[in-house]
């Protein structure tokens, strides 16, 4: 992460040792003008280089922090790009496992607490250091004596202050981990809001919560007492340090051991010794706490995003990669699944040896009773989940030779639930053919029936559609996402139709959109409404993960017993 601010960095750390240089200048400056005044010598020259020193100092001092801050943005930048380009190239069976909140957290939380942890954590730690030894050194150069008593009373902090930041990592981890946990249970009560008003649940959701922010609380009130900790013994030993440095200090400028300007500096040195120890500490605490939420960054980066550009299995000789429509006339089925397999990875066998094969510009509905497995075959044509048997076949070609985002580029999907982004009805037109002019996103409007309702806005196509569309109707979200599908001209729209109730008038709309939609294309339609897909070329009946008929209607009304009982239970027959 930091490499590609090496250069930043480097001039930082230049800026750090020429100021730490300029700050360890300015107790031997201070010892000469002393002496100067004692000998009777003119003290001006000795003044003029302790201001210009002084000013340089802060100059650079200011330099270096803007450069650190700087960079430290620019490290939270890159490490959130890099993240959320990871967070949404995950396996799609990665966002079933985890929760939504906390992966969010990941990209806004635990961040920014990399932040302190460049800035204190990796420069200033050194410029201290340099400021630390090179006090140290001058220190033994004035009276090693002196030194000793120093070293013995500043070790004794030391020691105290290093354990007690060991533990803080574990603890910033822990919190981290609850901020993560309370981002999901906001995030879970704020999705289904309308739910939890009218269950009566918003002060339990509310409690959830607060549970959460509770964890983080004790984790950073633990924190705090190893911190509380920290700071008194910080302080006695400097304390102790001083006292002890004075006592002796002048013992031995009594005895005529050490001239009373080599004591002076001597003390000046100690307080450019205490200042960055100060500094080291408060940083190894901070770098704690960074590297705590940093484990939490790399545990996404670790995951194996999915390589949708490449083929997963290296194509066979003398088949293509190259992804193509059966011409006209040619019988090779557009899409073909061939004794399909399967299971979800959390166990659950879903589908058993589904066959069937969509030929272009046909219509193919999927129906059954619900939890059949008719929104997975979707999921598994859009390449979601990898097949635990089968094949499936496109033109001919099995899937896992083709690259998955050019096949996804042939397909129109449009999800059961939310299939409507938050933003504009332009915003969520362009999502799949970004570079469409006007006048065909009203071409698209008027092709699903939903010119009147965008017309019925001063602001057209900008007209805000609310948080998951919630500004529109169940049936105008679905309208506009089948719109958004042909817009990018799919050879295959994969409809998945809202198991909401649509109205008479509703339904008539959705028909006549799917017309519009075969037109020039091959449909495969998940049915919750047989009368929307009577007049489809073929029916595929699913029960129990299992194909137990396909034909037409008529076919099957005399052939499957289900699809005779599901189109009367719909008043069909
Ligand atoms: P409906 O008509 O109600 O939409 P469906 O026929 O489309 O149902 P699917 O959504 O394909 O059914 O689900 C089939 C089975 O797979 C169900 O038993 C469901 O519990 C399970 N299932 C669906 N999605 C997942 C998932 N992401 N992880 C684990 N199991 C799942």
């Amino acid at each position: 992460m930091l490499r590609p601010h090496r250069r930043a960095l480097v001039g930082a750390a230049v800026l750090s040792l020429v100021s730490a240089a300029a700050a360890l200048a300015q107790p031997a400056l201070v010892g000469r003008v002393v002496g100067a005044v004692g000998s009777g010598r003119t003290v001006l020259p000795g003044i003029g280089a302790l201001v210009v020193v002084l000013v340089a100092a802060a100059v650079l001092g200011a330099g270096q922090q803007y450069l650190l801050q700087r960079t430290a943005e620019g490290i939270v930048l890159t490490t959130r790009r890099t993240l959320t380009d990871r967070l949404l190239r995950l396996p799609v069976a990665e966002y079933d496992r985890r929760r939504t909140g906390d992966l969010m957290s990941r990209v806004g939380s635990d961040t920014t607490l990399l932040r302190a942890t460049v800035t204190s954590g990796v420069i200033e730690v050194g410029g201290s250091l340099v400021v630390g030894i090179g006090a140290l050194v001058a220190m033994a150069l004035v009276d090693v004596w002196l030194l000793l008593v120093t070293v013995a009373s500043v070790s004794v902090g030391v020691t105290t202050a290093v354990l007690a930041a060991r533990r803080v990592r574990g603890l910033a981890r822990l919190a981290q981990e609850q901020v993560g946990a309370m981002s999901a249970a906001v995030e879970r009560a704020l999705s289904a809001v309308r739910t939890i008003r009218a269950s009566g649940a918003t002060g339990r959701e509310v409690a959830v919560v607060g549970t959460r922010a509770e964890r983080t609380f004790d984790a950073g009130v633990q924190v705090a007492r190893l911190q509380a900790l920290v700071s008194p013994a910080g302080s006695i030993a400097v304390q102790g340090a001083f006292l002890a440095v004075l006592g002796l200090g002048g013992y031995r400028v009594a005895t005529g051991s050490i001239a009373v300007a080599d004591l002076v500096s001597f003390i000046l040195y100690l307080f450019l010794l205490v200042m960055p120890l100060g500094q080291v500490i408060r940083a190894y605490t901070e770098l704690q706490t960074g590297l705590g939420a940093l484990a939490r960054v790399q545990e996404v980066l670790a995951l194996e995003p999915e390589r949708d550009d490449v083929p997963e299995a290296p194509h066979r000789p003398g088949t293509t990669t190259v992804l193509r429509l059966p011409a006209a006339g040619d019988p090779t089925p557009l899409l073909e699944l061939d004794g399909v397999d399967f299971g979800y990875p959390d166990g659950t066998q879903v589908l058993h040896g589904v066959s069937f094969a969509v030929s272009a510009g046909t219509r193919t509905a999927l129906v059954g009773p619900s939890g059949a497995g008719k929104s997975t075959v979707l999921a598994l044509v859009e390449g979601f989940y990898p097949l635990s048997g089968g094949v499936l076949r496109w033109a001919g070609t099995d899937v896992r030779e083709l690259p998955r985002a050019a096949l996804r580029a042939r397909l129109g999907y449009v999800e059961q639930e939310a299939p409507v982004l938050a933003g504009t009805v332009r915003d969520n037109l362009l999502l799949a053919a970004p570079d469409v002019g006007d006048d065909r996103l009203w071409a698209a409007l008027a092709d699903v029936g939903l010119t009147e309702l965008v017309q019925r806005s001063a602001r057209g196509l900008d007209v805000p559609v609310g948080d998951d569309g919630v500004l529109l109707s169940g049936g105008e979200r679905q309208r506009l996402a089948i719109a958004r599908s042909l817009l990018a001209r799919p050879a295959l729209l994969l409809l998945d139709e809202p198991t909401a109730s649509l109205d008479a008038r509703n339904e008539g709309l959705l028909r006549r959109t799917l017309t519009t939609a075969a037109a020039d294309r091959a449909l495969l339609v998940v049915a919750h409404r047989l009368s929307t897909v009577l007049d489809s070329d073929q029916i595929v009946v699913l029960d129990g993960g299992w194909v137990t008929a396909v034909g037409t209607h008529p076919e099957l009304l005399e052939t499957s017993p289900l699809y005779r009982e599901l189109a009367t239970a719909q008043l069909l027959v």
